[in-house]
């Protein structure tokens, strides 16, 4: 082909409609072509069954089946971004790269690295807020800092919304924009060394009557009252305007859910380092207890108690952990095994379909008390009281764990009250220090 085109790479924005990098290049006057790359940097890390790469992998088929409908075709890769993109510029004469913002840290650097190769090819890249309606430093407090506060930042993140923020980007209403193609053949999973994964993964859809009463029901892990759009936000399958629309019209605290996502999000660009260790830097001294063996135990859902032991149990069959329990089965963690936080952030990353990395490290930061905003050390869940308080029935405990309450179900593995006692007592002298 000798026709310039404009290029669209699709990375965490799977999906046509309301895909705000995609609108703009089906306006560009250019032929678009989409490009998908299974990117080795980031699946090299990872098991060879991983249900978000099988979902990924899904996802693009679907996506390949709209634009054969429009008589085009994704172009899809596996490889290093760096060596695939030279090769597309020449290939498919790209003039334009349009692209949705990741604030990640090895995305930022990929973005940079991949501008400056186009930039040398006399290609430029064109940059996007999707993802989020508020990104970077959008939202700043008076003195023009990045929050590390929810309440304000979330108050300035409300005052600061506007239909202009929540209005969507129509690309589905561009499709005849995209280049003429026949379907591209699309590598096969077992090609990039993976094993298709069968845990389910939940629907896209946004049921309002959850988000409508989502305030009642939200705390109770044996009630469906959370959306579990988790994996779908994470990598665009839904769009992030559309679904506030609906939080802003239904239910509050629900739009609260999404703020504190977006909050966690500018954490991660305006502090990159969270990523590398605590927040809060006197919180790297604390003494962990590196013990492989009850860190185990944890993983696995066998400690003893109930509803830590529920989760995890949820978590490694379905890849999904309510957000009651990931609050506890963290605290519980730290502060009653008094391990590394960042050994459990490695673990659910690994095991959450939803995994974000903003969101999961915000999490671990909080429970740990080594946050932006953090609960204060001193305040430990007490892993009988919130059994009782949110799943008072015990139907979600029975659940996840059929044996509890016979002879087979272990023994806990620490007494709540005296770990509880000890991390206070190593918390307090190692903070107190500094
Ligand atoms: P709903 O309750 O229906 O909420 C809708 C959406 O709002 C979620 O899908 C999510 O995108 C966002 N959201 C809700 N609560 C939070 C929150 N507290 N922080 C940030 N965003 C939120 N969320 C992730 O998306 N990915 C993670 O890797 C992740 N790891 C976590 C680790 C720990 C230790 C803790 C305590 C929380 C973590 N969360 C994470 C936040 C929260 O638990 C999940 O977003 C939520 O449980 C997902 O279920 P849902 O999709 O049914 O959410």
């Amino acid at each position: 082909m000798s026709q310039d085109t404009a290029a669209v790479w699709f990375r965490r924005d799977l999906r046509l409609d309301d895909n705000t990098a995609l609108y703009h290049a089906l306006q560009s006057g250019l032929p678009v072509v989409p490009v998908f790359i299974f990117d080795k940097h980031i699946l090299d890390e990872l098991p060879e069954k991983d249900a978000r790469v099988s979902f990924i992998h899904e996802q693009i088929h679907s996506l390949q089946k709209f634009l054969a409908e429009a008589g085009s075709s994704m172009v899809v890769k596996y490889g290093f971004p760096e060596e695939i993109w030279p090769e597309l510029v020449d290939t498919y004469h790209i003039k334009k790269l349009y692209i949705n913002h990741d604030f990640e840290p090895y995305a930022k650097k990929r973005d940079q690295e991949i501008e400056a190769i186009l930039s040398e090819k006399g290609a430029s890249t064109h940059f996007f807020r999707d993802h989020v309606l508020f990104e970077k430093e959008e939202i700043l407090s008076n003195s023009d800092k990045p929050y590390t506060v929810f309440t304000p930042y979330g108050k300035k993140w409300r005052a600061s919304l506007n239909q202009d923020r929540l209005r969507s980007f129509p690309s589905e209403t561009l499709m005849e924009h995209f280049f003429s193609s026949t379907s591209v053949s699309i590598p096969s999973l077992e090609e990039m060394g993976f094993n298709p994964s069968d845990i389910p993964i939940p629907p896209s859809i946004f049921d309002k009557d959850i988000i409508r009463i989502y305030d009642e029901k939200r705390n109770f892990p044996a009630q469906k009252g959370t959306t579990r759009l988790g994996i779908h936000l994470r990598f665009g399958t839904i769009s992030i305007r559309k679904l506030a629309r609906v939080a802003v019209d239904l239910n509050d605290t629900y739009l609260n859910e999404l703020i504190w996502r977006e909050f966690y999000m500018q954490i991660l660009w305006n502090f990159p380092h969270v990523v590398l260790g605590p927040f809060r830097p006197q919180y790297a001294e604390i003494p962990w207890n590196e013990n492989e063996e009850m860190f185990q135990k944890w993983c696995d859902g066998k400690t003893g108690f109930p509803l830590v032991d529920a989760g995890m149990r949820e978590l490694n069959e379905t890849g999904y952990m309510h957000n009651r329990v990931r609050m506890l089965t963290a605290s519980f963690l730290v502060k009653d095994l008094l391990i590394n936080w960042q050994w459990g952030e490695r673990y659910f990353a690994e095991k959450l379909l939803d995994f974000e990395l903003a969101s999961n490290n915000g999490g671990w930061q909080w429970a740990a008390g080594s946050g932006t905003d953090a609960a204060p050390y001193f305040r430990i869940f007490n892993p009988e009281s919130q059994m009782k308080k949110f799943d008072p029935a015990l139907h979600y405990v029975r659940k996840w764990v059929p044996e509890f309450g016979t002879p087979l179900y272990p023994r806990p593995v620490v007494d709540h009250k005296e770990a509880r006692l000890k991390t206070l007592s190593v918390f307090k002298e190692v903070l107190s220090n500094r």
